[in-house]
């Protein structure tokens, strides 16, 4: 008789989250995220995955980040048979992240075979899943909207709410009961994102729990108001423009380079910036795109104004162009004059971007601007650390370009924010809250802070430890 929760990912590190709450022995897996960073150690990490995929009863998807959803099509793939709970735009857009995952797998795995051959060296790396698994798993989700109570099995119910971190998100509250009466709600926030962003919705208020799973990515920052980092933008764009030279974004395909469009369009519109081309260069982010506009159901105000009322798409306008096929993408790189290029990943460590940092990082007229989260050991954390030269792709390049960073446009809550969103919860009746997420320094940040604010017990879960929740 027992409720217990122990995390197999996403724990002391904000990527492959992965969070198991076992009822009398059954297994509820919240996210199933790949994890990112040092190649080498991410590769292993990911095939080890949760033991005994077919022994999981249920799996909760709070949204389509890579590092939420990545690891789905390899669950599917080992057995497991049960649901994906996830909101339908979540559903749709973990659709488009795992086929991207899928295909450049298979890409890696075709590049690194023929290197291998030249070398005369053995190959026998073969991708973690294919578009099959992708398709199976795809087939394995069950959507609900917020604010749609649903029993998943035995004791087991879950509502999801309005996460704010990027469309389709969601805040997961579960109600688990042993076979002995013990009752336990916990809530799970997956990524906490943030008022006041553009597009979505803002974090929603949950009713109460009695345990509480709290992301800390940004445990020990502060982001600086939208307001200042739209003028910083500005400024960025326009500085670079004079020079000569090419404003290159790194972004995560998803929400970001969205958020980004919307941004441009607006200083656009109020004749804040020069009138310079604007590529997004990804063609996961085209997909992702028109996603954003099937889903208006998770919409704010003002972009559900924008679209009913004035008929404005705030995901296009004249300035931008999207290159969806590698020759529009090719072009690019003899682009002369001032541009934006926005592509992914958002870490650098794959996708086109890394071909438009090989064409422009040494060149001192360019700026790369770092808009959101680098982890460690990922490029954009080197670039992003100022690094004197970088390796891309097996070669090294100094890294001339100026390097800005604007953490406004953050899709997580900081320290501050996330104490306002857990403020309107029922303090009295939390008994614990479980710190996830987030790297050593925001961390140990968050559970200061936590404490400081009258929070009664802060918990930093750990792997291999499992807390006993009723
Ligand atoms: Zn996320």
């Amino acid at each position: 008789m027992s409720i217990r929760l122990h995390s197999e990912g996403g724990a002391g590190e904000v990527t492959g989250s992965k969070h198991v709450l076992t009822v009398d022995g059954s297994r509820c897996l919240i996210d199933c995220g790949a994890f990112q960073g040092k190649r080498e150690t991410a590769e292993e990490k990911n095939r080890a995955l949760v033991p005994d995929p077919e022994s999981i009863a249920s799996v909760i998807l709070t949204h389509a980040h890579f590092d939420h959803c990545g690891m789905l099509p390899l669950l599917s793939k080992r057995g497991y048979q049960g649901n994906y709970y996830a909101t339908p735009a979540t559903r749709d857009l973990a659709g488009v992240v795992m086929m991207d995952s899928a295909a450049i797998q298979a890409r890696d795995a075709e590049y690194l075979g023929k290197q291998a051959a030249k070398k005369g060296q053995k190959f026998d790396w073969k991708p973690l899943y294919d578009e099959e698994d992708v398709v199976k798993a795809m087939g394995q989700f069950v959507t609900v909207s917020y604010n749609r109570p649903l029993a998943i099995g035995d004791g087991m119910r879950i509502e999801l709410f309005d996460a704010g971190h990027i469309l389709g998100s969601a805040i997961c509250r579960m109600s688990a009961r042993d076979r002995s009466g013990h009752e336990a709600i916990i809530g799970f926030t997956g990524d906490l994102g943030r008022k006041g962003k553009p597009i979505i919705r803002d974090p929603a208020p949950i009713p109460p729990v009695d345990y509480l799973v709290l992301e800390a990515t940004y445990g020990d920052r502060l982001h600086e108001s939208t307001v200042d980092a739209m003028e910083r933008l500005a400024k960025i764009v326009n500085e670079t423009a004079a020079r000569g030279g090419k404003i290159i974004i790194p972004a995560f395909a998803i929400e970001r380079t969205q958020e980004l469009v919307y941004y441009f369009h607006m200083l656009i519109d109020q004749q804040k910036i020069r009138d310079i081309p604007i590529y997004v260069d990804s063609p996961m982010a085209i997909n992702a795109t028109s996603i954003f506009q099937i889903h208006p159901e998770c919409y704010d105000e003002e972009t559900h104004e924008a679209f009913s009322k004035h008929h404005e798409n705030p995901f296009g306008f004249n300035a931008l162009h999207f290159s969806a096929s590698v020759n529009e993408s090719k072009k690019l790189n003899d682009l002369q004059g001032p541009a934006v290029i926005i592509s992914a990943d958002g870490m650098c460590e794959a996708g086109r971007i890394q071909h438009h940092l090989i064409h422009n990082i040494s060149d001192a007229r360019n700026t790369i601007l770092i808009v959101g989260f680098m982890a460690e050991h990922t490029l954009g954390r080197r670039i992003r650390d100022r690094e004197s030269e970088v390796r891309i792709q097996g070669d090294i390049f100094k890294v001339k370009a100026r390097v800005e960073e604007i953490n406004a446009f953050s899709a997580h809550a900081d320290y501050s924010e996330s104490w306002d969103w857990l403020s309107t919860l029922d303090l009295g009746r939390l008994k614990k809250v479980f710190l996830v997420h987030g790297e050593p320094a925001g961390l140990s940040h968050l559970e200061s802070y936590l404490r400081e604010k009258g929070v009664k017990a802060v918990q930093v879960v750990k792997y291999g430890e499992t807390y006993d929740l009723a």
